[in-house]
């Protein structure tokens, strides 16, 4: 009964946004006045969520209601949520069909399963990612080194973003710019996953006195040195392919002993800087256009005290799954590089 197979574009979100200012109203007669404010922001984050997800806002399935709890940090909320979203489908005289015991028995476990470690949620932060770069400069592989630093500054996707880049070939994929003192890096996508017209991602120089190994500006500016282009060269300034890359990572892992290794893809890093964004106190809604994920109007229905990163994270890391192809063989194990 689920409404995914409903085709985008055919409900109205921004009515509905709309028109929840108006069964607020009707709430906040119908209950006492104090709760309608989280109630009204539970409203928002839902309609917001089903738009992430694609799905009707008023014919999920139990297990769409329950991604949507999946992302709150506490069981408190995640009730609070739930009980905000039976009385907006009451309101419309939606089914209910969603709230059974499936989603009871998730809310009565709630606190205890997010408390579960998740080994299976893979992120390179920024000290692992400057570990990667220090790594493959001891071994010798500048480029290697260059897409790490990139990878945890930019937060690109990595195979159709950050490894076709261009210098200046904006009409086929895209170009960079330094400003005139080098304090940033603009890069420039001719189109993006979510940004079909094109996007601009600029980045700050992060060097304090010392060069920081995660610096965008200066990765990219010792690379043109190192390679030395020929005058006036426009074209890709990667070589490695996607499934090198993704090979190198996983022994370098494996080689700076993370457990694990044999699993990482190229999106470990987007999660990576994510968490660090969240860590330090960027806005979800930041950290989303950081990324350039879809939605990031989402994130401002959503307290970033009641969310729990990771559960997010996975939910919104569905959208890059193309981005991350699992590589042919991956299974059979990876081979470590033969050490000179
Ligand atoms: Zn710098």
């Amino acid at each position: 009964m689920g409404g995914s197979e409903i085709p985008r574009g055919q409900i109205d979100r921004t009515a509905l946004r709309d028109g929840l200012d108006e069964v607020a109203a009707a709430q906040r007669r119908a209950t006492i006045a104090k709760s309608a404010d989280s109630y009204i922001s539970a409203f928002r984050s839902w309609i917001a969520f089903t738009e992430l997800m694609e799905i009707h806002p008023f014919q999920p399935t139990v297990y769409d209601v329950s991604n949507w709890v999946a992302i709150m940090r506490k069981g408190s909320s995640a009730k609070t949520y739930v009980s905000s979203l039976r009385w907006l489908f009451r309101h419309h005289n939606a089914s209910l069909s969603w709230d059974n015991a499936f989603l009871k028995q998730q809310l009565d476990g709630f606190d205890k399963a997010t408390r579960t470690p998740k080994a299976d949620f893979l992120y390179i932060d920024w000290s692992l990612a400057k570990k990667l770069v220090a790594f493959s400069y001891s071994r010798d592989r500048v480029e290697q080194a260059i897409l790490y630093a990139v990878s945890a500054a930019v937060m690109p996707r990595l195979k159709n973003e950050l490894l076709p880049l261009c210098w200046n070939r904006l009409d086929q994929h895209s170009r960079v710019v330094f400003d005139p003192e080098n304090r940033h890096v603009k890069i420039l996508l001719k189109s993006r996953k979510n940004r079909p017209e094109g996007d601009e991602i600029v980045r700050p120089c992060l060097c304090r006195g010392e060069k920081h190994p995660l610096c965008a500006v200066h990765a990219l500016i010792s690379y043109r040195h190192f390679r030395q282009f020929p005058a006036g060269y426009s074209g890709a300034i990667f070589s490695t392919s996607y499934t090198t890359f993704l090979r190198q990572l996983r022994a370098d892992l494996k080689a700076l002993e993370v457990p694990n290794s044999a699993k990482f893809g190229t999106k470990a890093f987007r999660r990576g800087t994510a968490l660090e964004m969240a860590n330090s106190g960027h806005s979800l809604a930041e950290i989303l256009v950081a990324g350039g994920w879809k939605s990031s109007a989402f994130a401002h229905y959503l307290s970033s005290k009641d969310v729990d990163f990771e559960g997010l994270f996975r939910l919104i890391d569905k959208a890059d799954e193309k981005d991350d192809p699992p590589e042919a063989g991956a299974s059979a194990g990876i081979k470590r590089p033969r050490s000179s």
